[in-house]
């Protein structure tokens, strides 16, 4: 998915057609791979992540690239992945700069919309299909600018590598994962760049701010179970399942988690201060205090926005429990979905709720992603997000600055979740970076008649060619 921080809608910046254009050449090479990536279905329940894997590998075979640097690899023949190395400078020990790009999409049912999902279809100044948004628009745009770079003979400091994975909108085949745990070789990199979230944002056709993913939160899902022995309703007790459960549950709505600041949340308000309302700034300023103003603390969480940006949230989603309308109920259960802060793994929300229950009776166990119920959740604490890597955001304050003059670059945390946790889990820093820009009221990834502007596609086209070639210099 892609997400942008709300606000920024209130900068004003510049028009859509300055800075460097796109060649001929690449604007009719980049438009052919995002034709042909889009109408290849590739959706979970009846289309194939290989079928893209492997039109990607024919495009980069033809462009001169070596077979053993075009690997697919996947669990079965609907979810292979393809990753791509291009080659830097012959003896360098630098570690490799790692593009990832989901090659799936969500599904889309053809009577929904008013074009063929699976076709590419140019209409009205867009590019119509599923996954012009999200994001094969990206995934193009990466294997153009392997070709265009290679054409011109460009030799990097380090290897650019691109892996176009399957199933991150869903299915049981997440392709980073995959690879990192049975192809760990091809994942190393001394950083991460995923086109899948950040972005380039247009209001009224002009750009307002380019945001830079730079961490993002963990998700988790708790199930509460209360038993006891139930019995006949005209003789209530106090060991009422659903009542032991409603007191939990209160607590729960009570005592929300601590505020915690971290490096990336703390430059993404700093930045909205500067470009916000006075009032804003001013409130913006008694969080980011230290010790933080109680008061204004207190005011900035009203939103849920600004709420979930400053702390780890746990909240009752699911709710069920008793068997008969005259039985005292036996069972009651609830899940508990959490958006964990970085720097802390899920076991340890897990503690965090246990302790605030405080009921020994109560069961509190993880639910994975494939519904399994463990008694514990996973150790491991996402990594706590650095101060965002000068060697990533020099070139793309430059490169930005070239294409978009004026805006300016946040780095931002997604409250939601990308592949690029998985990154992130294995240690290595991790950017939603992404030049196609997307109006703010025109966002429709997942949703029907999904589109992009055509003069975005080619812009992003050429920026992320241009940011490419900024971080690999030599
Ligand atoms: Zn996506």
């Amino acid at each position: 998915m892609r997400w942008i921080a709300p606000w920024l809608v209130l900068v004003s910046g510049t028009v859509v057609a300055q800075g460097p254009q796109l060649p001929e050449q690449d604007r009719a090479l980049s438009r052919q791979i995002f034709k042909e990536f889009i109408e290849i279905n590739s959706q979970d329940s009846n289309g194939s992540v290989t079928a893209v894997a492997e039109a990607a590998r024919k495009d980069l075979l033809a462009a001169g690239f070596a077979p053993e640097d075009l690997i697919l690899a996947g669990p079965n023949d609907r979810k292979k992945n393809l990753v791509v190395r291009y080659h830097g400078a012959a003896g360098s020990t630098l570690k490799p700069i790692l593009i990832i790009g989901h090659i799936d999409v969500v599904e889309a049912r053809k009577e929904d919309w008013t074009t063929d999902p699976y076709q590419f279809v140019e209409k009205d100044g867009y590019f119509y299909g599923r996954g012009t948004q999200d994001m094969k628009d990206s995934d193009a745009i990466a294997v153009e600018s392997f070709i265009r770079m290679k054409r011109e003979g460009w030799v990097p400091k380090r290897d650019i590598v691109l892996a176009m994975t399957a199933d991150e909108e869903g299915g049981a085949s997440n392709g980073v994962d995959w690879l990192l745990r049975n192809r760990p070789e091809l994942m190393q990199a001394e950083y991460v760049l995923n086109p899948d979230s950040g972005g380039v944002e247009l209001r009224d056709g002009h750009a307002t701010a380019m945001g830079v993913e730079a961490t993002e939160k963990t998700y988790a899902d708790f199930k509460l179970t209360a038993s006891n022995p139930g019995g006949h309703s005209s003789l209530p007790r106090a060991d009422n399942a659903i009542y032991e459960l409603m007191h939990a549950l209160e607590k729960l709505e009570a005592h929300p988690f601590p505020i915690e600041v971290n490096p990336v949340t703390r430059a993404e308000l700093t930045e909205e201060a500067k470009i916000g309302a006075t009032d804003r700034a001013k409130l913006i300023a008694g969080v980011l205090a230290t010790p933080p103003d109680a008061k204004a603390v207190a005011e900035f969480v009203q939103s849920p926005t600004d709420n979930a940006l400053v702390r780890t949230t746990c909240v009752a989603t699911m709710l069920a429990g008793g068997h008969a309308p005259n039985a005292l109920p036996g069972t009651a259960t609830a899940n508990v979905n959490c958006r964990i802060l970085p720097g802390h793994s899920q076991e340890q929300t897990r503690q965090e709720l246990i302790r605030l229950f405080d009921d020994p009776k109560l069961k509190v166990e993880y639910m994975a992603d494939d519904g399994k119920i463990s008694p514990t959740a996973p150790t491991r604490e996402s990594l706590a997000p650095p101060p965002p890597l000068q060697q990533v955001f020099d070139p793309l304050r430059a490169v930005t600055a070239e294409m978009w003059p004026g805006i300016p670059v946040i780095p931002i945390m997604e409250p939601g979740a990308s592949d690029s946790i998985y990154m992130m889990l294995a240690g290595m820093p991790s950017y939603g970076v992404n030049g196609v820009a997307i109006d703010y009221n025109d966002q429709r990834m997942h949703g029907c008649d999904e589109r992009v502007r055509v003069e975005s596609f080619y812009r992003g086209v050429e920026f992320y060619y241009l940011f490419l070639k900024a971080l690999s210099k030599p």
